[in-house]
């Protein structure tokens, strides 16, 4: 027996029912009338949609899985959410996440965690697990994600799905809620490399209200997804994520899919990248600071929960205390504090200036591997779906989950997971990683071998 919604799941926080059954009916008679009106519907219009609870929506609470954000309401739409609407795409409800996307479980989650439907003794992945649940279940045919480290990739990967981190900059990050400024993207979640392809096309694209948005073209990512041609590509295989540290089911599936691009008349190099072994350090330090910077904000002044402290004095220093001890949890304040801390007067240089550092040499190991290869292939998460608790008592445990995602949002490069098989029984995603801007290149190949 198993509690909470959906059977036992949980991927949503919040459903609207009724928004989403009243966007449905306005499409209809569009569709049902025929003429100009119809031919000018989107190609998605009516396909419904589950957004990630860190990206806000008028009309639907935002909580970014935090009891800081309880009942607030955000006054605007994000972009992507603008983009949506306009297409004619009812919107389902908010999906579950770890806290303010801050996990790789989704237990870290205020509410609750989100259970995997392919054995509901085992996590979905995270930080985007309701995303990518609500996908795997067949509760959403498509859903929007954050990925900061691999938030939307590595659940992708756990529950047998679909997920794109696009080239940083490419999709507008306006109204989703700030993790670490330097590495967040928003993307698309599906069941197929063509359905991630078409939702991502619909969101991407120049947008002033972002500083960091890329004044691009938005290619078709879907042709590039039909095409799904793989002959003559060169393939790299990073050494730094094949073999150690990988589980024997992982391994073997990626093996097979390399031999399966062999056999489709790619070619496959190994390429060396050895700065990856300091990404995760490097990661966990960049994006620590921007967090405790981002979340400043939350000071039970501006947003959401105000907590006055128990006895003393009322003031602004006190009340933003007792708010932040009761509003974050555990994760979320081991962050603020790492933080904090990496950027403090002294410590700046040491830390944050060093990581930046490891961050540049990460850049130029992409630029070499990629002038021996046209893609990138690797596994997505070095382990299947793991069982509730296993890694939640040990935060580096949990961290080594993300070893192969979070090189791609450091050097800010677009990847996609794709699904290639079971491992006793649960989903193992390979990812296809490309150079910046070359998007298209991801759903070529990921919709070759999922
Ligand atoms: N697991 C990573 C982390 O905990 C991913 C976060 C993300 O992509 N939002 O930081």
């Amino acid at each position: 027996a198993v509690d909470g919604g959906e059977h036992g799941i949980h991927a949503f926080l919040h459903v609207d029912e009724a928004g989403a059954l009243a966007t449905a009916a306005e499409v209809d008679v569009i569709r049902s009338s025929g003429g100009a009106a119809a031919e000018a519907l989107h190609r998605l219009a009516g396909v419904p949609i589950a957004v990630k609870d860190l990206i806000v929506t008028v009309g639907q609470p935002t909580t970014a899985a935090s009891k800081m954000l309880e009942g607030w309401m955000s006054p605007y739409d994000a972009t992507v959410v603008t983009k949506i609407r306009e297409a004619g795409l009812p919107i389902l409800g908010k999906t579950n996440l770890d806290e303010f996307a801050m996990g790789s479980s989704s237990e870290h989650s205020a509410y609750g965690a989100t259970r995997n439907p392919w054995d509901l003794e085992r996590t979905p992945g995270g930080s985007g697990g309701g995303s990518a649940a609500a996908v795997a279940a067949f509760e959403a045919p498509l859903a929007l994600g954050t990925d900061t480290g691999g938030s939307i990739r590595q659940p992708a990967a756990l529950t047998g799905t679909v997920g794109t981190k696009p080239t940083y900059g490419s999709v507008s990050r306006y109204g989703a809620i700030a993790m670490a400024s330097s590495l967040d993207q928003i993307g698309p979640c599906a069941r197929t490399a063509e359905d991630a392809a078409l939702l991502h096309e619909l969101i991407a694209g120049h947008d002033p209200k972002d500083a960091t948005s890329l004044p691009d073209e938005v290619p078709d990512f879907a042709e590039a997804a039909r095409r799904g041609e793989v002959s003559g590509l060169r393939i790299g295989v990073v050494r730094q994520l094949r073999g150690e540290g990988i589980s024997a089911g992982v391994a073997e599936h990626f093996e097979q899919t390399l031999q399966t691009l062999r056999a489709a008349g790619a070619e496959i190099v190994e390429v060396d990248c050895p700065s990856f072994d300091y990404a995760l350090g490097a990661y966990y330090l960049i994006m620590a600071s921007e967090a405790s910077s981002n979340l400043a904000k939350f000071d039970g002044v501006r947003y959401g929960t105000r907590v006055l402290p128990e006895d003393g004095p009322v003031t602004i220093e006190r009340v933003m205390g007792a708010t932040r001890a009761a509003g974050f949890g555990d994760e979320v304040k081991r962050r603020i504090i790492l933080g904090t801390y990496a950027l403090s007067a002294g410590y700046y240089d040491a830390y944050y200036g060093s990581a930046q550092k490891v961050r540049t040499l990460i850049q130029r190991d992409f630029e070499a591997a990629f002038a021996q290869s046209d893609v990138l292939l690797t596994p997505t998460s070095p382990v299947t779906a793991f069982r509730f608790g296993e890694n939640l008592q040990d935060p580096l445990a949990m961290y080594l989950n993300d070893i192969a995602t979070i090189p791609v949002n450091l050097a800010g490069i677009p990847g996609i997971s794709v699904p290639v098989g079971l491992a006793e029984g649960l989903p193992v995603g390979v990812q296809v990683l490309a150079p910046a801007r070359e998007d298209a290149r991801v759903y070529q190949v990921g919709a070759a071998v999922e």
